[in-house]
């Protein structure tokens, strides 16, 4: 007799988004003249840039020509674009091996598999709160209990709130997984050296694995704030880092990213290279390699021309960070983040539950956030809006809560 993964018993249903297009369906049906306004998704709306969209059209032209065709290639990805990641990491100042970085299809399956090579018994910390997956990951994986009320026993949060900048302290208990996100999703908070350097010190002495999703590193624009974890020393020995196009080149519906697993990685009982061989194993095993038009789409993200395209992208969204910030700063509202990162985290006002406060965004303005308590019991009575979306939308977006807000 078959039997399922009862794992997944234990995860929540998955609340949070359908839960806001069922109360934004509800409000339309009863308001159908109200134009609706979305800043709540982390999906990117600009076009894929020039230099990136030639480089696409290459990779095309070179699978329709017998003498340019490949079929399957290296699993860990394209040589050459590993060779111009590399690059990117030395002006970091971390120098990798190029079989230490494995490209994929995105940040988002490898912060979701990455659980895999480690055993079921770690003790597993996470930001709270945090992007969903890596808790959700970890449910699937049998490392925690049967989860209620957004929280799953066996897990540990690190509380991330104002009294500590939304970065968490060093946790005082011994826990071996650690998962980082900076810039943050959903805070838009954005570790400094030394809070990245005062966890590398605790894995080190723990034998800990930090996981690290930098997949918006390119939103920071404070030279002073570190794009890698591999900026702060002795982290090769203890950090697996994860990233993507998504964000950077507008990539989110072309799917490609990396993750580093240095050979120095280590853990309790597995010797330098082992995490190393292990991924690799994992990717060969359950994933055949990103697809090589796309990694054309990639190299060309990462030239020259792709990289000034990609800061103009980026810059793009950051001016609707600063609209957003300032607008509601214009009337008083508390907020977080929208700097170095594309997502503002505001407090909610009068202690409103983030729910009410979604439902008073509806309805007085038409407006489509996200409540923070969707990321975990720490997001609850704050909201994230995210600047993805058109300059001219964010706009009458910001205008309607400037106007229409009734504080
Ligand atoms: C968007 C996002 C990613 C990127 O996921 P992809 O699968 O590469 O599109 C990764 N981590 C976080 C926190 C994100 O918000």
């Amino acid at each position: 007799m078959a039997k399922i993964n009862a794992h997944y018993l234990k995860l929540e249903a998955g609340y949070l988004f359908p839960e806001i297009a069922r109360r934004t369906r509800e409000f339309q049906a009863k308001n159908p003249d109200a134009k609706l306004m979305r800043l709540g998704i982390g999906n990117t709306t600009e076009p894929l840039t020039p230099a990136i969209v030639a480089g696409l059209h290459a990779g095309v032209d070179k699978l329709a020509d017998v003498k340019t065709y490949t079929g399957y290639g290296d699993e860990q990805g394209f040589v050459e674009l590993r060779e111009a990641l590399r690059t990117r990491y030395a002006g970091y100042g971390a120098e990798l091996a190029a079989d230490e970085i494995f490209v994929s299809d995105g940040a988002k399956p490898d912060s979701a598999n990455i659980q895999s090579i480690f055993g079921v018994d770690n003790v597993v910390a996470v930001q709270d709160p945090a992007y969903p997956v890596y808790v959700d990951s970890n449910v699937i994986g049998g490392r925690t209990g049967k989860g209620e009320k957004g929280t799953y026993p066996g897990l540990v949060y690190m509380r991330c709130d104002e009294s500590n900048g939304f970065f968490p302290d060093i946790p005082k208990q011994k826990v071996d997984i650690i998962y980082l996100c900076s810039p943050n999703n959903p805070t838009g908070a954005v570790a400094t050296h030394e809070q990245l350097r005062g966890f590398v010190e605790y894995a080190l002495k723990h034998k800990a694995v930090i996981i690290f999703d930098s997949a918006y590193a390119a939103y920071i624009s404070d030279p002073t704030l570190p794009r890698s974890i591999f900026e702060i020393e002795g982290a090769k020995k203890c950090c697996i880092e994860l990233n993507s196009f998504s964000k950077e080149a507008g990539f989110t519906g072309v799917r490609l990213g990396w993750t580093i697993v240095p050979k120095a990685c280590v853990c309790e009982d597995g010797a330098e290279g082992e995490l190393n061989r292990l991924w690799l194993r994992r990717q060969t095993t359950m994933f055949n390699g990103a697809s090589n038009i796309v990694q054309y789409g990639g190299l060309a993200a990462l030239s020259e021309a792709g990289q000034k395209e990609c800061q103009a992208l980026v810059a793009y969204y950051m001016v609707n960070a600063r609209a957003i910030r300032e607008g509601l700063q214009a009337i008083g509202l508390e907020c977080f983040g929208g700097v170095n990162a594309p997502y503002v985290w505001l407090k909610t006002p009068g202690g409103l539950t983030s729910w009410a406060f979604f439902d008073k965004l509806l309805t007085e303005c038409h407006v489509v956030g996200t409540p923070g308590s969707g990321f975990g019991p720490g997001g609850e009575g704050y909201f994230r809006l995210s600047s993805f979306g058109h300059h001219e939308d964010v706009r009458k977006a910001v205008e309607s809560i400037k106007t229409r807000l009734k504080l």
